[in-house]
């Protein structure tokens, strides 16, 4: 089933998102910040689009645009699919400088974390509390890099415990394996090099924003309007 811009807008408004509040780099991930994400796609600031079966859920960020796949998984994968591309929106909305690296890790963090609420269980078996402690220390301890999982449980990004928290640079970077594994076409010199949302300079999406509202409120569009702009040569696009 596809995903719509209703299915979107339900997520960003799920009240379970209001127990999720974390920090990487310049990132803030909360429901404050789905909120005017919401706000965005409410007034077609930033849209919707339906791509094939098996398309990779992206968010485009020179013409605003979220895209996932034609089929999608159960409905507790699908939403943390959208909480994950409605992160790049909100980097992009902020206009935040952030790697690639940080961005990605940010919106697979808030994708797992949610995915956890949801189902109500931690990723693993948590039954034997001896073995989660021994878990957990070897993963403070390990010089390898820990899946994107591992550092959402151990952080309890998914309850009141890990609630504000701010994921220290360590874990961002012991996280790179993981993350960049699932994109093969990123070099692995552009995940610490580029931005991973570019200031939009000629088309900040506040600007958007505020044109889709004038819009709706005179029925006379005003004479220069931010979507006519030239398209970039090349568009931008994040998983
Ligand atoms: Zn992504």
């Amino acid at each position: 089933m596809a995903i719509t811009k209703t299915d979107v807008l339900d997520t960003l408004a799920d009240a379970r998102l209001a127990s999720i509040r974390f920090r990487v780099g310049p990132v803030t991930v909360s429901a404050a910040g789905y909120r005017k994400v919401a706000e965005y796609i409410e007034a077609d600031a930033i849209k919707i689009k339906v791509g094939g079966k098996g398309t990779d859920p992206s968010y485009f960020m020179d013409s605003n645009t979220l895209r996932f796949p034609s089929d999608s998984e159960s409905s507790n994968e699908r939403r943390a699919t959208i909480l994950h591309e409605c992160t790049h929106a909100l980097i992009d909305i902020e206009e935040l400088h952030v790697l690639r690296l940080e961005g990605e890790v940010a919106a697979h963090l808030a994708q797992y974390a949610y995915l956890m609420r949801l189902n109500g269980n931690p990723p693993f078996d948590d039954s034997d509390k001896a073995a989660v402690a021994d878990a957990l220390r070897r993963i403070h301890a390990s010089k390898h890099p820990v899946s994107v999982i591992q550092v959402a449980f151990i952080h309890n990004l998914h309850n009141a415990k890990g609630f504000d928290k701010t994921i220290e640079h360590k874990f961002v970077s012991k996280l790179f394996k993981d993350i960049a594994g699932v994109y093969a076409d990123v070099g692995d010199r552009a995940w610490l090099t580029d931005l991973g949302v570019p200031p939009t300079a000629e088309m900040g999406l506040r600007r958007v924003l505020e044109y889709a509202i004038r819009r709706t409120k005179s029925p006379r569009p005003p004479p220069r309007s931010p979507f006519d702009l030239p398209a970039r040569r090349r568009e931008r696009t994040l998983l």
